[in-house]
């Protein structure tokens, strides 16, 4: 029996990325700054359409980075419905997180439930725009300028989502990218911090690299959160088929649609209008129904037959352990998102994932 995973990492042909490794041998420069690191911030800043990227070894250390760079204390409020690093960030800088419920069609942040939140000691937003779905920018935005917090977005599923044609990355004071293994654009891990000017862009790059400014100057207690050489080659490469690779997940989320739009109990998400979209995750929501079972028996059944879906994101985050203790982690506080959490099964997609087995899951799902 073949095994589908929920995805698999894109990876070009390996013959196309061994003369990198042969410029990388040659130079003997392994990180720190490097022509490739160099290369892929400016390739980069054109793909995305952003004026200024700070490349990092992963996506949890450019967020740890950015709530540094803001010097952001006290709390934070952010959604439990994402990838536990989103909270893990603020734990890491002695942030308490405040958690808000999510809207119930594209499961981001609920900006009309952060203002019952804000406290005196808030000073920032954290919205996560889930599975490159863009979060309500413009209120949320109007929010933090009443309250005079800042606003970083975890961007990390949102690699070349655009909203009216501009890149959603240029939304907040800053926003973050992961590209790991499983995202849609990957250097076998790294990440990134996308600002808005130039001072910012190099107290960020001071901050990855212990905080030195130059030789003998340390600016802050940075970190060491620098992408290396192979890492930034990896992803000049990948840039060249990005675009094959979203097309191809493309036809693959169209087809789960087609198939699966119509069948009692099952939900598809729905992309806005004036979104281009990465089709990052296909999530369906699994409604218990006289016809259908529940998602976790859904779920078991694909697996019995070698078909590994992820409920992302259950458990939510509040209800870890690290966090259930707090007040807003309670489950009245956050109805919509723990209703979520329970319906919710990623399905498998990735570039090379055949249709043949796309019909697979679509056959058992309905069955
Ligand atoms: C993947 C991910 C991260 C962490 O990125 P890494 O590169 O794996 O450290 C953060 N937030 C979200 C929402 C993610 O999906």
């Amino acid at each position: 029996m073949k095994t589908i995973y929920v995805t698999q990492p894109a990876l070009p042909p390996l013959e196309e990325f061994i003369p990198y490794l042969e410029k990388i041998w040659e130079s003997h420069i392994l990180t720190n700054n490097g022509q490739f690191h160099q290369q892929l911030e400016k390739k980069l800043c054109e793909y995305l359409g952003v004026n200024y990227i700070s490349l990092f070894a992963n996506g949890t250390l450019a967020l740890i980075t950015a709530l540094q760079a803001l010097k952001i204390t006290g709390e934070v409020i952010t959604t439990p419905f994402s990838f536990v690093a989103s909270t893990h960030c603020l734990h890491w800088n002695g942030i308490k997180p405040v958690f808000c419920d999510i809207e119930n069609n594209q499961f981001t942040i609920d900006p009309e439930k952060i203002e019952a939140l804000i406290t005196p000691a808030t000073t920032a937003i954290l919205p996560v725009h889930v599975y490159g779905n863009p979060c309500d920018h413009e209120k949320i935005k109007k929010i933090a300028e009443t309250n005079k917090l800042k606003l970083i977005y975890d961007a990390a599923h949102a690699f070349g989502v655009k909203k009216d044609d501009i890149s959603i990355c240029n939304w907040g004071d800053l926003s973050i990218l992961s590209f790991h293994a499983t995202k849609v654009f990957n250097t076998f891990e790294g990440g990134a911090i996308i600002c808005h000017d130039a001072e910012m862009k190099q107290h960020i790059d001071d901050l990855k690299n212990f905080g030195f400014h130059d030789e003998v100057t340390v600016v802050a207690p940075g970190i060491n959160a620098k992408m290396n050489e192979v890492q930034a080659a990896m992803g000049l490469l990948q840039l060249k088929y990005i675009n094959r690779s979203i097309e191809k997940r493309k036809l693959i989320s169209e087809f789960y649609q087609e198939e699966l739009y119509a069948t009692p109990g099952i939900t598809c998400m729905k992309i806005a209008e004036n979104i281009d979209y990465n089709f990052s995750y296909f999530p369906v929501l699994i409604d218990c129904h006289k016809l259908m079972k529940s998602r976790d028996e859904v779920y078991e059944k694909l697996k019995a037959q070698g078909i590994f879906t992820r409920r992302y994101f259950y458990p939510l985050i509040s209800n870890y352990a690290p966090y259930a203790g707090l007040e807003t982690a309670n489950k009245e506080n956050l109805k919509i998102a723990n209703d979520i959490a329970e319906k919710v099964l990623c399905l498998p997609i990735y570039p090379d994932l055949e249709i043949s087995s796309v019909k697979k899951v679509c056959k058992i799902i309905k069955a």
